[in-house]
């Protein structure tokens, strides 16, 4: 059977023509921010979004500026007709999916400088990514004045980035984290999972064992940094990963180290499998 596809719009004027319309109508509005490549993580932030509001906006839009030269930004993979059906299974009301030239005309200029939150992890290797996201989230925000957002947990310190970045600057929207969608397996999903080998597909298990393995030991009443990181460690050993970004055990509000843990810590990691840079983390309950 083919599969309606949802209404798809691709420049600013028209999505604030059908926002403005809703907002007449008094609905309520949900925004699911992605970069496209969907998979069911994605697909759980639009489920969410439409048990949350009366209309749901997808956002599909492969955002350069979160992308330092050398990244990954012209492999990124790009599947607009999967991802339209993929949308159209779901109550989705509109997608957005803009080009370069409509989110950054020529003389745009204007970047959101992050919040403290973004300087470690993600944001030491990566830099300038998170002024990158925040200025396209809110942007997207901005455009599409929903009622609530919907991230994953999957991005961690995004999801943190962005909850500070909204308290801060007054953006009238609440933010959703949900949690993040694993393969059968346990490897989180990933766009950037098409990129791996058979063969790193395998080893990449190793990111999810180490969370498991951080768990077990804080179940059993280990709280040392350093006993927990260890073994965390071993995991990538194992699978001879070597270009490990990170293996951090951090306060989940300030995403400060931790060297004592206490419950709830977050454990987050972030290391290249074969070619293909992935993260990953777990509250420690
Ligand atoms: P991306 O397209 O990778 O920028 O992700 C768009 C949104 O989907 C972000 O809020 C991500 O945190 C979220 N997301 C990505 N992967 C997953 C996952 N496996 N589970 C839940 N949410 C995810």
């Amino acid at each position: 059977m083919n599969q309606a596809l949802p209404p798809v719009v691709t420049t600013c004027s028209e999505l604030t023509a059908t926002i403005r319309r809703w907002k007449q109508q008094g609905r309520s509005i949900a925004v699911a921010p992605t970069m496209g490549a969907l998979h069911e993580g994605h697909l759980s932030l639009v489920r969410a979004a439409s048990s949350a509001c009366d209309k749901v906006v997808a956002t599909l839009f492969v955002n350069p500026s979160q992308f330092a030269p050398g990244e990954d930004l012209e492999k990124y993979p790009r599947t607009l007709q999967a991802d339209l059906q993929k949308l159209g299974t779901l109550n989705t009301d509109l997608v957005f999916a803009p080009s370069e030239k409509e989110m950054y005309p020529p003389g745009f200029s204007t970047t959101v400088l992050p919040p403290a939150l973004a300087m470690p992890l993600e944001g030491e290797l990566r830099p300038g990514h998170f002024s990158g996201v925040a200025t396209v989230v809110l942007k997207l925000l901005n455009l599409v004045q929903a009622d609530e957002a919907f991230f994953g947990q999957k991005d961690f310190q995004q999801a943190a980035v962005i909850r500070a970045m909204v308290r801060d600057l007054n953006v009238p929207v609440q933010i959703n984290v949900m949690p993040t969608v694993r393969e059968s397996d346990g490897l989180a999903m990933s766009s950037r999972n098409a990129y791996l080998s058979a063969a790193d597909r395998q080893r990449a298990l190793a990111l999810h064992r180490s969370l498991q393995a951080a768990q077990t030991l804080v179940t059993a009443g280990e709280s040392s940094r350093t006993v927990i990181i260890n073994r965390m460690r071993q995991e990538f050993d194992r699978e001879q990963i070597h270009e490990i970004d990170y293996i951090e055990l951090a306060d989940p509000d300030t995403l400060l180290p931790v060297e004592t843990v206490t419950p709830p810590t977050v454990a987050l990691l972030a290391a290249k499998v074969g070619e293909t840079r992935l993260i990953d983390n777990q509250i420690l309950t």
